[in-house]
């Protein structure tokens, strides 16, 4: 089998973990499987970087950023094939660049275009472990550029579809895919497998043990997915097409983010074209919109309310600020203490009920919503930070989560 495996960066955070990594490695190697291995950064060397450029200047140009911490998994992927050469397993490590990896030119949130996969099937041909630096890649122009954060889970899913390997596994710090965080919620359960699309909605919406991107490529090319743990043996958590089971259940996971902002503009004339003048100058700037409110007044104004990522806010805010003047806006105000609580399930398609338990739930903890965004397979609250933790473990425990039962059908009617 040819298999993709990525180690994040608690997986590689020091030597005596990477010689771990490295006999994991071996192991697979020895049962005569092809092996593309994926590493980050170690663990805090990221941030670390980021903070270094920081303190020189609150925006640093970010092609000099992205050279910056790129330079984070190639000590990391270099190391680990040190590794494996000493324990007498030739292994090649390649950066972005060197496979190459084509990205757009978006600096610190690229998207790879293309992989071009003749060095590395070529190495695999000549017996060697390939080690691949993850998060980064290259320009057509040969400039260094990121993924964004969590970005190596997407070189890793991004090269088992290109190289059309068996399997991809992600190794982490957790065994698998819980019903929630395992950090915040002590009765999380793993899951045995959840569906790409599910899974996809958990990712956008704030459980960072997959970068979303990764799980929209599963998905697009039908990359067989697993997450699972480097430091024990343990079954992970399979992510694949969805099956009858798992749309029996209603809700398989709750997550929460952070790492968004809000930002109001009010008193905007309500007339066609508002919202394009107001989102476009944003999206230019690659800077994604989550959740978009807008309520009309009487006297043919409006209020457009939305929530950005934090890393994004001030350049928003500032962007906002230019638009609100040529448009005549009465003012613009934003709050960054903000998190977005989301349940997620398949099974919301054919149950109803759900998003009234969520309300009534948020409502008996005393926590207020400030804005409410419904896919087919989720619903997301927007509430104060401060009461992130509260409502998690909630609802968690409103929806049974720990239980691996489908919901009670006394609690959430079924339509059909
Ligand atoms: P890595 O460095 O290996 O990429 P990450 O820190 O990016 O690891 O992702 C793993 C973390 O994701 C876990 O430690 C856990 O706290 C967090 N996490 C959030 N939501 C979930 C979830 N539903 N299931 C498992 N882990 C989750
Ligand atoms: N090292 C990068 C980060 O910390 C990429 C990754 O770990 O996936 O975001
Ligand atoms: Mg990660």
């Amino acid at each position: 089998m040819l298999i993709v495996q990525k180690y994040g960066g608690t997986s590689v955070a020091n030597l005596e973990r990477i010689k771990k990594v490295a006999e994991k490695i071996i192991n697979y190697k020895k049962q005569g499987h092809d092996l593309v291995v994926v590493v980050s950064a170690m663990a805090g060397e990221t941030d670390r970087l980021i903070n270094l450029a920081k303190q020189i200047t609150e925006e640093p140009p970010l092609r000099e950023l992205d050279l910056l911490v790129s330079t984070g998994e190639q000590v990391s992927s270099s190391l680990l094939a040190i590794t494996l050469h000493s324990l007498g397993f030739p292994a090649k490590a390649l950066l972005g660049y060197q496979i190459p990896i084509y990205t757009t030119n978006l600096f610190t949130k690229a998207k790879i275009k293309d992989i071009k996969v003749n060095k590395i099937k070529n190495e695999l041909y000549k017996g060697n472990i390939v080690v691949v630096a993850g998060f980064q890649g290259v320009t057509d122009k040969g400039d260094i550029t990121t993924l964004g954060r969590g970005g190596s889970d997407t070189t890793a899913v991004a090269l088992a579809a290109a190289l059309k390997a068996d399997l991809c596994e992600i190794y982490t710090d957790v065994e698998g895919v819980y019903t929630a965080d395992p950090r915040i919620v002590s009765k999380a359960r793993k899951l045995k497998k959840i569906s790409y699309e599910e899974m996809l909605e958990m990712a956008s919406s704030g459980a960072k043990v997959l970068e979303m991107r990764s799980v929209e490529l599963a998905m697009i090319y039908k990359v067989p997915l697993v997450v699972r743990s480097s430091f024990s043996d343990a079954e992970g958590t399979l992510i694949t097409e969805e099956d009858e089971e798992m749309e029996k259940v209603v809700v398989s996971g709750i997550t929460y983010n952070r790492n968004e902002a809000r930002i109001s503009i009010y008193g905007v004339p309500d007339r066609p074209g508002i919202a394009a003048s107001i989102f476009g100058p944003i999206g230019e700037k690659g800077i994604i919109v989550d959740m978009i409110i807008q309520t009309t007044h009487p006297d043919g104004k409006a209020d457009i309310t939305f929530t950005v990522p934090r890393t994004d806010y001030k350049q928003a805010v500032k962007i906002i600020k230019e638009v609100a003047k040529k448009l005549k806006a009465e003012r613009v105000e934003g709050d960054e203490h903000i998190a977005k609580v989301s349940i997620i399930g398949a099974g919301m398609r054919t149950h109803s009920g759900v998003a009234t338990k969520m309300f009534e739930t948020l409502a008996k903890h005393g926590i207020n919503i400030m804005m409410i965004s419904t896919s087919e397979i989720k619903i997301s609250c927007v509430i104060d930070e401060k009461y992130t933790e509260l409502a998690v473990r909630a609802l968690h425990e409103a929806f049974n989560l720990e239980e691996e039962i489908p919901i009670k059908e006394e609690i959430i009617k079924k339509v059909n």
